[in-house]
């Protein structure tokens, strides 16, 4: 089993020609609502790869929350430890380009009152074959997740994003970060991604860098480097590419297989995600996965 300690977010979706700038009204040309959040799309894509997923979080007492609870139980993730809060569900507002692009404004609502792990979820955690971390949690329950994984020996894969500075107290319980360019560029301060990842793993064993349509670029601090290309495709929406990514890779991971291997299984579920609209709408099955990869 795989468990997901993250954020649920109804996203709120409109398709426009190009995102309006400040002060400018854009109409657009379709409107959806899809759920998403990172940690919830992590889950979602963990399970649909071919995992047992449980998913560790909080939804609003609005209509959002049964939505979102709904949309993980169909994907086939235990919800047994997603709490319901007083107050709205979080948030997504997402601007989908013609051109595949998006910008994203995330209103945290019920992810926000997470301070901490219960003793249910470290229970849930300890039995888990990894823990996928991202930072739409308050810091603190962020750190709290990946202490219990550590205490448990359970591997923490970390997706550092929206990007803030990630202090020792976390980095030290990390095996794995996963942050896109823009954010392994934010965070170590290096804009090429082979000076960012040198950076990366003077703080955690493991790294990726996915690089869009570039492919991905891993290292370990035992001396591997790949260069995975992306698998090549015509991207119609790439919201949650990376989310899928992440999702499939700790998969292939908890499955056993080598990182060349694990990063074209990701690569080949986020290639096929970008080929659709939306975030959890657009996530592979295994069956997918496994026929795209023969
Ligand atoms: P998002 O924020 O949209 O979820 P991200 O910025 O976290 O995505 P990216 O680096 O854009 O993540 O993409 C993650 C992975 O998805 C890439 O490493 C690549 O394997 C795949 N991918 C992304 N865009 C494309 C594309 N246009 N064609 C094929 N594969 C893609």
């Amino acid at each position: 089993m795989i468990s997901v300690f993250g954020s649920a977010n109804m996203d709120l979706v409109a398709y426009v020609p190009s995102a309006p700038k400040m002060g400018e009204t854009v109409t657009g040309r379709a409107f959806r609502t899809v759920p998403g959040g990172k940690g919830a799309n992590q889950a979602v894509a963990a399970a649909r790869a071919g995992a047992q997923v449980a998913f560790i979080g909080a939804v609003g007492d609005d209509p959002f929350g049964p939505a979102l609870r709904g949309a993980l139980f169909e994907s086939g993730v235990d919800t047994s430890r997603l709490r319901v809060e007083p107050g709205p569900s979080g948030i997504a507002h997402i601007v989908v380009e013609d051109s595949g692009g998006n910008s994203i404004i995330v209103v945290p609502g019920a992810n926000g009152t997470i301070t901490g792990c219960t003793a249910e979820d470290i229970e849930m955690i300890a039995r888990s074959r990894a823990l996928l971390l991202q930072l739409e949690l308050p810091l603190d329950a962020v750190v709290a997740g990946a202490r219990a994984a550590r205490a448990a020996g359970v591997p923490v894969v970390l997706t550092p994003a929206p990007v803030v500075e990630l202090p020792n107290e976390l980095l030290d319980s990390v095996d794995l970060i996963v942050p896109n360019e823009h954010e392994a560029a934010a965070i170590t301060g290096a804009d090429d991604p082979d000076d960012a990842l040198k950076i990366l793993l003077d703080r955690v064993p493991e790294a990726v860098i996915t690089l869009g349509s570039k492919g991905a670029l891993y290292g370990s601090r035992a001396g591997t480097r790949l260069l995975v290309p992306a698998v090549p495709v015509e991207a119609v929406d790439t919201t949650a590419a990376g989310d899928t990514f992440v999702g499939a890779l700790a998969v292939a991971r908890a499955e056993g297989r080598e990182p060349a291997q694990a990063l074209r299984f990701a690569s080949t579920a986020a290639a096929l995600s970008v080929q659709r609209e939306g975030a959890s709408t657009s996530m592979p099955s295994r069956a997918e996965i496994d026929a795209a990869l023969l």
